[in-house]
């Protein structure tokens, strides 16, 4: 392939090793939860702040901003402890649905320099400017406009990394933190990566650093070193990703997750989610039945209403639930070793793929039901969705269903009455309870579309009324599912 040498790359390092084309930048928001609460309260700009609730609430610390984090507080933290090492730290809850906002936000804003943005978490972003540098000028220069970008147009400070592929971008964004740009420069990587320690490398996490330090590799260099026949015998393939990774070698392409576009806050997400999770912490510990049953109907009808939101259909669910385990830690230990702790989960997969309200509901709730039962409050109840594929419409059924398959929970209040016929396709037939279920899904998720998620609710989760507050976007729950 003949290219003249101006269409190469303008931001190649002279004297550099022919470069790869690849110029890839990491975007992260620092302390993202923080500072969205900053970028939404003004007053509350510049004062030590953490994330996760009040610090007499037995949750954990979720973001905090860098002064709090001087004191040695740390996500992932109790509340209490964090109180105790920063008491004149400000304690909020977080606002999930803001966070939502100006993520979408900063999407936008990184959408005007590549389509390559690809949404890696809830609070970064992977871009592609390869073949867009001729266009936006060098790399660095385009990673500090964007920096300047979403701190004046969303509020929310950045940290970015420069690389010629995603690890390195990755690498590169960390050493920038907080609110820095950093580049590793084409043809460097081995120098870069030949001191970095090594458990800055995505992948290497506390079991995988201990086994390296047996191995004594402790930088990136020494791991660059290893043989990889002894890396696969010892990690498997996951040991060869690492090796290349501690090389400098990250094929993994940058996908596209937006596309800009007229409608909706002007995105349009493309690429689909491969599972849904729903998760909600009790605060008190709730010891009711009734009230955690409704709240994994409400989390049903969450996961739900995402579900059709992307045309997908779920292959299989999940239901987890974790009980206050009050024994000595000692028993505890050896409780959890034994596979008997607190936590319980079971997934089982639909006959075929759903994503019905109703058919998720019950199934989920036989998943909760086939859990042990401990006389133990309940601390955390989760669903997830798996198998996630395309199947956007519905076949409604060409017969009306036997008159014992109409009726059930809730939705059969409209029982072959007159108001019941008409609505919606099923060829004029009454239609079985599978479809008019689905016809309710449509007319809920359009209402909810227009008046807010909150504003009709289902009566299986209508008991967490008593305990919860309900708002235009829904319950405000202790731990608000971020990946809406
Ligand atoms: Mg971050």
């Amino acid at each position: 392939m003949s290219a003249s040498p101006s269409s190469i790359d303008l931001d190649r390092a002279p004297g550099a090793s022919p470069p790869s084309p690849r110029r890839i930048l990491h975007l992260d928001v620092d302390a993202f939860l923080a500072s969205v609460e900053q970028a939404v309260h003004p007053e509350l700009r510049g004062r030590p702040l953490v994330i996760g609730g009040l610090p007499d609430e037995r949750n954990l610390v979720m973001s905090c901003t860098y002064d709090v984090r001087a004191r040695g507080v740390r996500p992932g933290m109790l509340l209490a402890e964090a109180a105790r090492r920063c008491p004149e730290a400000l304690f909020r809850r977080g606002d999930a649905q803001a966070a939502n906002r100006l993520r979408r936000a900063v999407a936008r804003v990184a959408l005007r320099t590549s389509p390559l943005v690809e949404e890696a978490s809830i609070d970064d972003f992977f871009v592609d400017l390869t073949g867009c540098t001729r266009l936006c000028g060098p790399a660095f220069a385009t990673a500090e406009r964007l920096r300047a970008q979403v701190r004046a147009e969303v509020g929310l400070p950045l940290s970015v990394g420069v690389g010629t592929n995603r690890t390195l971008a990755r690498l590169a964004g960390m050493l920038a933190k907080p609110g820095g740009v950093a580049e590793v420069l084409p043809g460097y990587e081995r120098h870069f990566l030949r001191a970095l320690p090594v458990h800055y490398l995505p992948g290497v996490g506390r079991t995988t650093r201990r086994l390296f330090e047996q191995f004594a590799v402790r930088t990136a260099g020494d791991l660059a070193q290893a043989s990889r026949e002894v890396l696969f015998a010892s990690f498997g393939s996951a040991g060869l990703v690492l090796h290349d990774r501690a090389r400098g070698i990250d094929p993994d392409p940058v996908e596209a997750t937006y596309e800009l576009c007229d409608g909706d806050e002007g995105l349009l997400r493309v690429r689909m989610p491969r599972s849904i999770q729903r998760v909600s912490t009790f605060e008190p510990e709730e010891g009711r039945r009734e009230r955690v049953e409704a709240m994994l109907c409400y989390l049903v009808e969450r996961a739900g209403h995402r579900l059709r939101s992307h045309g997908l259909r779920a292959g299989s669910a999940e239901v987890s639930v974790t009980y206050v385990d009050t024994r000595p830690p000692a028993v505890r230990r050896r409780a959890r070793a034994a596979g008997e702790g607190g936590h319980h989960r079971r997934r089982r997969a639909f006959e075929h793929p759903e994503n019905a309200t109703d058919a998720l509901w019950s199934h989920a709730r036989a998943l909760l039901r086939s859990l042990p039962r401990r006389r133990a409050l309940t601390r955390r109840i989760g669903l997830s969705l798996f198998g996630l594929s395309p199947g956007a419409g519905w076949q409604g059924s060409l017969f009306s269903a036997p008159r014992s398959d109409l009726g059930g929970d809730g939705g059969g209040g409209a029982r072959g009455s007159r108001r019941d016929r008409g609505v919606g396709g099923g060829g004029g037939a009454r239609g079985s309870r599978r479809d008019r279920h689905r016809r309710l899904d449509r007319a809920l998720d359009d209402l909810r579309g227009r008046l807010g998620f909150g504003r009709v609710l289902r009566g299986g989760s209508f008991p967490l009324t008593e305990t919860c507050e309900l708002e235009a976007d829904g319950f405000r729950l202790r731990t608000p599912s971020l990946n809406q």
